[in-house]
């Protein structure tokens, strides 16, 4: 294991500021401090440094963020649609113009390579692309004479009023935009609450978009945690609820959205399979894996966890993939020379060990051990390195449970069958891959594979901004997913008009 640069060596290379202070909430087109002595510290997990601190705002706050958001709904949903879009482009102009900033603050808090920091806002800025295309998105449909001779009838799609996102702290530049843009595209107003783990991003974010003049109330943001996550459920006005984080919290705020009768999206965890075939191409594949197992230090709800080994391929892929992940340079995000940054917190690292550990009390062998990894000038860093662990079986803890960090599993099986069947019986179902030249074989994979995201040749099988992020089984809850058009439905109702005249 290489391991990172010490700090005098790229030091132009900066993070766009040490100290963010204590982050405040943006409600009805003001910053506001939030009314609460409560705080968490965000840390830069590279360093362990302090960079700022969230507020962890009661139920009041999100209550006067709902408010505003409710007081604004009928003037902006009455805005036509052509200038909704328009405020799109604005927006999207903005970004572009803060692109470094946004990238380098979501790689400051979060820990990612600077590169795939790039990418999460590449893709933020895709989706308010896609949304700028809204008048068409929202489009009804219209039959003449179609309830009888002279009764015309059409259905029009209309926003709904108020609704809100959860956050996760895994990608808190680009998640959210799964959802807001078409949101607000589509006639809504919304409220955001990142991540307390890893809220700057988006505070940063809002005080860029606040050159979009959009009108006050149309887009809030409140930081916190669990107590204002709840008053935004339990609220009578709001709409629904968009979420993305783990398995459990996803099942609460679905069955809460219910109790409530609320829309909602629960997009969740996952334990993602990716299967090489004896024909694979590995040598060419294994860039794509590296990314799959290692990028965002395996923080990705899209990562590959367990590499299932199909027939006499084992050797060879086990031999391959070992070398591969060996010279990944892990190191402080903003290094571009490193590969993979650190994990999200020193709790992450205690919890990542724990499954190494359990995994060699069951059995598994470890063959390459990214604990105690060390990065010079970077000793208060959160690190672990990337990890393999061999004669891995399905039914053991760390194949079957979200580990969310850089550690890959190889399970050997005999056969196609045998693969298809181990990732089925996973509980969990974002996202599986094959690895193979036969289109036979491929096509079986994606037919039969209980997954929502299924990339064949490809580890990382994240959906475009048109389509949607999908997930099946524990990883979503749900009928809508984020994303294009599903999103645009969720977001709107469907009225009938049946006309005579
Ligand atoms: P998390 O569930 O801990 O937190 C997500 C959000 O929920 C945070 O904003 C948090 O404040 C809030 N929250 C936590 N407990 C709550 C409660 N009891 N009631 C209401 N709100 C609560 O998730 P995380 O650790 O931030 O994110 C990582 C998880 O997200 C992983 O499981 C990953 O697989 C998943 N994820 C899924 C997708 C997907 O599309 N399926 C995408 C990205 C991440």
């Amino acid at each position: 294991m290489r391991a990172g640069v010490a700090m005098g060596e790229f030091n132009c290379l900066k993070a766009p500021k040490e100290d963010y202070g204590t982050l405040k909430n943006y409600i009805d087109g003001e910053w506001v401090e939030a009314t609460t002595d409560r705080t968490l510290d965000v840390e830069n997990p590279a360093t362990g440094e302090i960079i700022g601190k969230v507020p962890l705002s009661p139920a009041a706050d999100m209550e006067a963020a709902i408010k505003a958001a409710n007081d604004a709904y009928w003037d902006w949903r009455s805005t036509p649609p052509i200038v909704r879009a328009r405020y799109m482009f604005k927006i999207k102009d903005l970004l572009e113009k803060n692109f470094e900033e946004i990238s380098r603050v979501a790689t400051q808090e979060h820990g990612k390579h600077i590169d795939e920091a790039r990418g999460e806002t590449r893709r933020a800025i895709e989706n308010v692309e896609t949304a700028a295309g809204i008048p068409t998105m929202m489009m009804g449909y219209h039959l003449e004479d179609g309830a009888a001779k002279n009764i015309d009838e059409m259905v029009v799609r209309q926003p709904m009023g108020v609704f809100g996102h959860i956050a996760p702290f895994n990608f808190p530049g680009m998640v959210p935009y799964w959802f807001w843009p078409y949101a607000l595209a589509t006639g809504n107003t919304f409220i955001l609450k990142p991540s307390e783990q890893t809220p700057i991003t988006l505070q940063r974010t809002f005080e860029v978009l606040e050159d979009a003049d959009l009108p006050p109330g149309v887009f809030n943001l409140v930081n916190g945690d669990k107590t204002a996550a709840d008053a935004m459920l339990d609220s009578p006005d709001v709409q629904g609820v968009t979420f993305v984080g783990s398995t459990p919290v996803g099942k609460h705020i679905y069955a809460r959205c219910g109790e409530t009768g609320k829309r909602c999206i629960a997009q969740a965890g996952a334990k993602n399979f990716l299967t090489v075939m004896p024909d694979a191409e590995i040598d060419r594949a294994m860039p794509n894996m590296m990314a799959s197992f290692f990028g965002n230090s395996g923080q990705r709800c899209l990562a590959g966890a367990n590499l299932v080994a199909v027939g006499d391929i084992y050797d060879e892929l086990k031999e391959k993939f070992v070398a591969a992940a060996s010279k990944l340079k892990v190191g402080p995000g903003l290094d571009e020379s490193c590969q993979m940054g650190p994990v999200i917190s020193a709790k992450s690292v205690e919890r990542i060990h724990g499954y190494i550990e359990g995994a060699v009390k069951q059995g598994a062998r470890l063959i390459l051990d990214g604990r105690g990894v060390e990065v010079p000038g970077y000793e208060g860093g959160h690190w672990v390195g990337p990890t393999i662990l061999d004669d891995s079986t399905p039914e053991m803890t760390h194949c079957q449970e979200e580990i969310f960090g850089p550690v890959a599993s190889i399970i050997r099986v005999a056969d196609l069958e045998e693969a298809i069947r181990i990732t089925n019986a996973s509980p969990f179902g974002n996202s599986a891959s094959i690895y193979t030249q036969s289109g036979r074989v491929a096509r079986t994979f994606q037919y039969k594979c209980q997954a929502g995201n299924i990339g064949v040749n490809l580890g990382i099988p994240a959906p475009m901004a048109y389509f949607p992020f999908a997930g099946q089984k524990d990883s979503f809850f749900g009928n809508m997913h984020g994303q294009g058009s599903d999103v645009v439905q969720f977001f709107t109702d469907s009225k009938v008009l049946i006309i005579r005249w």
